[in-house]
């Protein structure tokens, strides 16, 4: 069968209000409903046109794409149709984002944490997290927006809790000097030296304030409102649009089989969260999956304003601890109204949520890591969640997994080295076991001594 491939640019897309239900034109830079300040979802009127090709003919055209017929399609951008059609070839930005194994545990961390699974490697896209997707897709659509408006002078600005202002700057600088300019704005001290070398390296403007995420989120927001700004922060739909590839990705990596499947998601501003059961829901509709997966969302004890949310069934924003899981250190995340949308929606019967200690997200870290991964902390938190929910009987150990490791092992290896010195502050709340420790071991330069260390048997 002939297949129309490439893509085209396509649809009628608008900012959809979650609250009163307003649409606005999508080439506004936007991030509240301007008339009940509710929060924005990127909506293609057309969708429905896309039902024009059965589920079984969606996965060839994206199965095709794979094959590296048009290098921008390789990432995200395979699924241009569900993300953002109207944007033209060229004026996508590929950064090699996207496409990231799926590895499955070996035996060995599998019993420890109780059954089989799969650890998605977001720590592999281009600024070392998944923030490189919905990055993707903002930037993408910020080049597209500049150059159909003929602007310049614009200044894309985040506020972040490390990766987010990693991803960004990175992609602003691959647009011209001349045009735009990249700001972000971080916790001082609350970000790890690998996560704040990320920026300055990018040629970003860094600027520290005091506090933590959520108060640098305050001042974005104010910014984002009062003055003329691109926002890069998940609270601009455009950023979901990318980050829901993830869900299209798993769903391809199996084959277009979701049975039995649970995702596991650590969650901070809940922007990730969000955008997974949206792109799930896109393969629901369109016929491509059959059924839609379970959720797992995990958050640290020390930042759980959604696990609180599901066993109480209040909604509270809370005052963070430091937490190992910085990157998900959030206690009033932005996205929690479309997550509790989502859940009425599609997702009630399927969505379930957890918390872990400091100990148990170092410990699951740690124990993959000594497994052949190269998981975060908050991949660790996924695990540590996994682990726990199994143990709870929320889960069967004979479903299948995929959890999702947000970010790569060398961000946040500050941390596994104040776990190895026993350096954590008491807030921390970690009691290192001497089992997961590891040190250089210093040695005269001599082969017989390190023989004799090593307990050699001479040939
Ligand atoms: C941003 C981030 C998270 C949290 O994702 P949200 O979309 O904020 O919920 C988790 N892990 C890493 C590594 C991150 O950078
Ligand atoms: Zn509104």
């Amino acid at each position: 069968m002939y297949l129309d491939n490439m893509p085209k640019p396509f649809g009628k897309m608008v900012y959809r209000c979650i609250g009163c239900g307003r649409s606005y034109d999508i080439h506004n830079f936007i991030y509240t409903c301007p008339s009940c300040k509710s929060l924005l979802r990127i909506e293609n009127k057309e969708f429905d046109k896309l039902k024009q090709k059965t589920g079984s003919q969606w996965t060839q055209v994206f199965d095709a794409r794979i094959k590296p017929k048009e290098y921008k399609l390789m990432g995200i951008f395979r699924f241009h149709e569900l993300i953002l059609p109207i944007i033209p070839i060229e004026d996508i930005i590929y950064l090699g984002e996207g496409n990231t194994p799926v590895v499955e545990a070996n035996d060995e961390l599998s019993t420890w944490v109780g059954c089989k699974f799969f650890v998605k490697m977001e720590g592999l896209n281009p600024s070392a997290s998944f923030k490189d997707r919905g990055m993707a897709s903002a930037i993408s659509y910020l080049n597209h927006v500049i150059r159909v408006k003929d602007l310049d002078n614009v200044l894309g600005i985040c506020a972040s809790t490390g990766d987010t202002s990693a991803a960004a700057a990175l992609y602003m600088s691959y647009l011209p000097k001349s045009k735009v300019k990249s700001v972000v704005l971080l916790p001082e001290g609350k970000v790890t030296p690998q996560q704040l070398s990320q920026p300055l390296g990018s040629g970003a403007i860094v600027i520290e304030l005091p506090g933590v995420f959520d108060d640098c989120m305050e001042i974005v927001e104010e910014l984002a409102n009062d003055y003329n700004v691109f926002l890069l922060n998940s609270k601009n739909p455009v950023r979901i649009q990318g980050q829901k590839t993830y869900a299209y990705e798993v769903a391809q990596q199996l084959d277009w089989d979701l049975s039995d499947l649970v995702v596991v998601v650590p969650v901070g501003n809940a922007g990730n969260i969000t955008a997974i059961m949206e792109g799930f829901v896109d393969l629901y509709e369109l016929g491509i999956v059959d059924e839609l997966p379970a959720i797992l969302a995990v958050q640290s004890y020390h930042a759980d304003p959604v696990v609180k949310w599901m066993e109480t069934g209040k909604y509270q924003p809370m005052s963070v601890k430091p937490s190992v899981a910085q990157a998900a250190m959030i206690g009033d995340p932005v996205s929690f109204p479309k997550v509790a949308r989502l859940v009425a929606e599609h997702f009630s019967d399927r969505f379930h949520a957890i918390a872990v200690t400091e100990d148990e997200i170092m410990e699951g870290m740690l124990m993959a890591n000594r497994h052949g991964h190269v998981v975060c902390t908050q991949g660790g938190e996924s695990i540590a969640g996994l682990k726990k929910a199994l143990k709870q009987g929320i889960i069967k150990a004979s479903a299948r997994f995929v959890v999702n490791s947000t970010s790569h092992q060398l961000k946040f290896a500050s941390f596994q080295q104040m776990y190895f010195d026993n350096r954590f502050d008491p807030e921390y709340e970690i009691n290192p076991k001497d089992s997961f420790k590891n040190s250089p071991i210093r040695m005269e330069a001599k082969a017989s001594v390190i023989a004799d260390f090593l307990g050699l048997q001479r040939k």
